[in-house]
């Protein structure tokens, strides 16, 4: 069976996914884990029915790092029988401003993707580690890199640059925005299922660990919530979102904090977290009864609600808003309390629909169309990879 193996390279994680590429299109075969690199190393994996294929604790000095990590990966794929691995797509995050799609790997791609590594040091160095090490074991093995940011380099100027220098936009300072898998997937769901609204103003709110928001003009991407990094925006699960620079300037100039300890701030001690004190996660804000939770949780719709309303004033109104990613797909009070702030865009919601997580929820008759469209990152970026084959496989 001809596979293609997908690739997404966080900081302590190497998430994997393997699809059969057959006549009637992509199918899902395999999808794993193994996280706790050089902490608590441990993989998983399941097939396609969620069948449990490993589960394994492994020794700290085993998997040490992510090369560590492909290495167990390709080892643990060698021993399945039946796949014959055709191309490898991996998620990176930073395409920095050239690059509108995704591109096949060769040594000139990579080392132009080295250079945005300044753009994105905590993401881009290990996206690309992996696939210096798939080049190195297997150098015939095609390779794809799909961007998070490519879906938005059809913004108009105005929604790329910040008003600072000109120069600085010109040697990369801009508004990149993310997340861009996530909405070139939903962008083409719902050309399948609300082609009408496809063609219309939409506000996609991919709302999870990391969230943002996307104003979507007839499919493509034309304004979004985050910028030069993945910190900007909507309040996240440990990140700020907006943030006036002055608090920047203030812990440097006041607190006399480093880079470093303002980077882990703003990337893993704010947000969800540091509002509440109880959590980064919203399942655990949701059920719990702490006053800062339940203060946390009227922040992120507070600022879900502004940001609907800036994008759509950014297309001239808005036709429908899609809801995606851990929250919006998941937690129907969430989105119950956006869509109650939505009002005055002529939002109403179907309560029973949105319980069930029903793709339509708003109300018949709504001005607003509210909908859920679960997103899948891994399935777009075996996509993309495909798309860049040559036709034979
Ligand atoms: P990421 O891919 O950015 O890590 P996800 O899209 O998987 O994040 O979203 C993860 C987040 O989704 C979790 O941190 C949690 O806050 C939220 N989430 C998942 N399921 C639910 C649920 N049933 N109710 C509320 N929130 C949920």
């Amino acid at each position: 069976m001809d596979v293609i193996l997908v690739l997404n390279a966080g900081s302590s994680s190497l998430k994997f996914q393997i699809f059969a590429v057959g006549p009637t299109g992509l199918e899902r075969q395999i999808k794993g884990q193994i996280d706790g690199i050089g902490v608590h190393p441990r993989f998983r994996a399941a097939d396609a029915a969620g069948a449990t294929m490993i589960d394994e604790r492994l020794e700290v000095q085993a998997i040490p790092d992510l090369p560590a990590a492909t290495r167990a990966l390709k080892v643990w794929l060698r021993g399945l029988s039946g796949y014959s691995l055709q191309a490898v797509g991996h998620r990176v995050v930073h395409g920095g401003p050239d690059y509108s799609a995704p591109v096949r790997i060769d040594e000139v791609v990579l080392e132009r993707l080295r250079a945005f590594e300044a753009l994105a040091p905590l993401h881009q160095p290990n996206n690309l580690a992996p696939i210096r090490l798939v080049r190195e074991l297997a150098p015939d093995l095609p390779q794809v890199a799909c961007f998070d940011t490519a879906f938005h380099r059809s913004h108009p100027a105005v929604a790329d640059f910040y008003a600072i220098p000109r120069a600085l936009h010109d040697e990369g300072v801009r508004r990149y925005g993310f997340h861009g898998l996530s909405y070139d997937y939903v962008s083409q769901r719902l050309r399948v299922v609300a082609p009408e609204i496809a063609k219309g103003r939409v506000v996609v709110a991919h709302l999870g660990s990391g969230a943002s928001m996307c104003a979507l003009k007839a499919g493509k991407s034309v304004d979004s919530t985050m910028g030069f990094t993945a910190l900007d925006g909507l309040p996240m699960g440990t990140r700020p979102g907006q943030i006036d620079p002055g608090v920047v300037l203030y812990l440097i100039g006041q607190k006399r904090m480093t880079t470093a300890e303002v980077s882990s701030l703003l990337y893993t001690d704010s947000g969800m977290k540091g509002l509440s004190g109880v959590s980064n996660d919203m399942r655990d804000l949701l059920a719990s009864t702490d006053p800062r939770a339940v203060f946390a949780i009227d922040y992120f719709v507070q600022r879900c609600a502004v940001s609907i309303g800036g994008l759509a004033a950014a297309m001239d109104g808005v036709d429908a808003l899609v809801f995606t990613a851990g929250i919006g797909e998941n937690a129907p009070g969430i989105r119950a309390r956006i869509a109650a702030r939505l009002g005055w865009l002529g939002a109403a919601l179907d309560e029973q629909a949105n319980a069930i997580s029903a793709t339509v929820i708003s109300a018949h008759g709504s001005a607003l169309r509210l909908m859920v469209v679960p997103t899948d990152e891994e399935l777009m970026i075996a996509q993309q990879t495909l798309a860049l084959l040559p036709p034979t496989i």
